[in-house]
């Protein structure tokens, strides 16, 4: 067999970085394995270094709604190029993706611009201590809100207890002030409000938890949750970094709010999709909230890249692309057909799977019932995973390389792409 380049790569690439990646998960310690080297894409298809070509399901891990290189978006960003990389001060494409996404997300009024999600959400946290005058904060075992300290913490042993930091560097006095409680869990949200009530200052949430592959917040479990805040003056912080003009295009809080009369989140937290594949993400929420922020108000945040021309110019011309009428409802169709198709597969082989799909984004777990929590997710098959996420990849089909990550699909995935990933996945039954 020749030297894989993929192979070659990862050797030099773990000379000079650690673990020869710029961001965890893409080292496949969990399947075990070689990363493959990403040399190009165009559509829904990548090409490894070994010249392979493979139909992505990670998308970038979510932004790549569009598939890759999409014609308009190329041209808005050539375009952007061409006038300049960077100016830090004032343009009026940042007003332009500012009232976009205004439109979309009827639940805020103002935005705020940075580079990543851990910003976006880094600041919202800060954002809600600071306009509450509060210190607590609750966040849910499995969801994940970037790598700000104060969000890096995972649940404690007992309920309503405090959690400890997940990282080294995590002093624990740093995440003294934040809880962690298991999801979709209404009787711990009650008992946290009770005893912690009036300190905190905002709950945190993935309202479908896509950092645990697919998990769903229950309708009840979410109405409760919004009442609870309410009537406690904390703030309902949504992170929908990834679900944001993703499962819809309202986001998903647009489908909360078809089942809860009146329901709406306090604070908004976007990435991924609203930069197209360029470093955006913002954070939203009502003026009297927003205008805490400097330079009005006592909240200090900032960036020098913020709102960058490129950035702003790729995710403008993403989201005019998907505003366009019947857009989520194709890529819905093409989701659910995918999602269907693995369920049924399995099936046939009486493997048991379970999955679920919301707009461009899908998850399917190697157990009989879809998990509602993270230890439900825990104990899911891993093992049956690994095996297939490795025959998949054979078979040029592109999945995230962990089973805590969804899926997602882009609009350039074909009836033909869904077949042949039908196909690996019978084969990779047999296999
Ligand atoms: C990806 C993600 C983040 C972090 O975004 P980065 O751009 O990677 O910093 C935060 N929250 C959720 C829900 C995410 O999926």
């Amino acid at each position: 067999m020749p030297e894989s380049r993929n192979a070659g790569l990862f050797a030099r690439a773990q000379r000079s970085i650690p673990g020869g990646v710029n961001s965890p998960v893409r080292a496949f310690r969990a399947v075990g394995g070689t990363p493959r080297f990403i040399e190009r894409a165009e559509g829904a298809y990548l090409w490894d270094a070994d010249g392979k070509r493979y139909i992505d399901y990670i998308g970038s891990w979510g932004p790549m709604i569009l598939g890759h290189g999409h014609p308009a978006v190329l041209e808005a960003v050539h375009k952007a190029v061409a006038d300049g990389l960077s100016f830090g001060a004032p343009t009026e494409r940042e007003i332009e993706l500012a009232e976009t996404i205004l439109q979309l997300v009827p639940s805020a009024e103002q935005v705020r611009l940075v580079s990543s999600g851990t910003e976006a959400a880094m600041s919202a946290l800060r954002l809600a201590r600071g306009a509450t005058g509060r210190s607590k904060i609750v966040k849910f075992e499995g969801c994940y809100h970037g790598h700000a300290d104060a969000l890096l913490v995972k649940a404690g042993s007992g309920l309503a207890t405090f959690g400890h930091p997940t990282s080294a560097g995590v002093p624990p006095e740093v995440v003294r002030d934040t809880l962690v409680l298991p999801y979709n869990d209404v009787a711990a949200l009650e008992t946290t409000f009770d005893l912690h009530g009036p300190g905190i200052a905002c709950v945190m949430i993935e309202p479908i938890a896509g950092n645990m592959n697919f998990v769903r917040a229950g309708v009840p479990f979410m109405q409760r949750l919004r009442e609870l805040c309410t009537r406690h003056g904390a703030l309902l912080v949504f992170d929908e970094v990834m679900t944001g003009f993703r499962v819809a295009l309202g986001g998903a809080q647009s489908l909360y709010a078809a089942a809860i009369p009146g329901f709406a989140p306090d604070l908004s937290v976007f990435g991924k999709v609203i930069g197209g594949g360029m470093p955006l993400a913002a954070f939203a929420g009502p003026r009297s909230v927003m205008e805490q922020l400097a330079p009005l108000g006592p909240v200090y945040q900032a960036g020098t890249l913020s709102g960058n021309p490129v950035a702003t110019a790729c995710g403008l011309a993403t989201l005019r692309e998907i505003r366009k009428p019947g857009f989520f409802d194709a890529l819905a169709r093409t989701t659910r057909t995918l999602t269907d198709g693995l369920l049924c597969a399995a099936h046939e082989a009486g493997v048991p799977m379970a999955g679920d799909c919301e707009g461009g984004m899908f998850g399917f777990f190697f157990a009989a019932k879809l998990p509602h929590d993270y230890p439900g997710v825990m104990a899911t098959d891993q093992q049956r995973f690994n095996r297939f996420f490795h025959a998949m990849l054979d078979h040029g089909i592109y999945l995230a390389p962990a089973l805590y990550e969804a899926g997602f699909v882009s609009a350039a995935h074909t009836p033909a792409d869904l077949e042949a990933t039908l196909g690996a996945a019978r084969a990779a039954r047999e296999a």
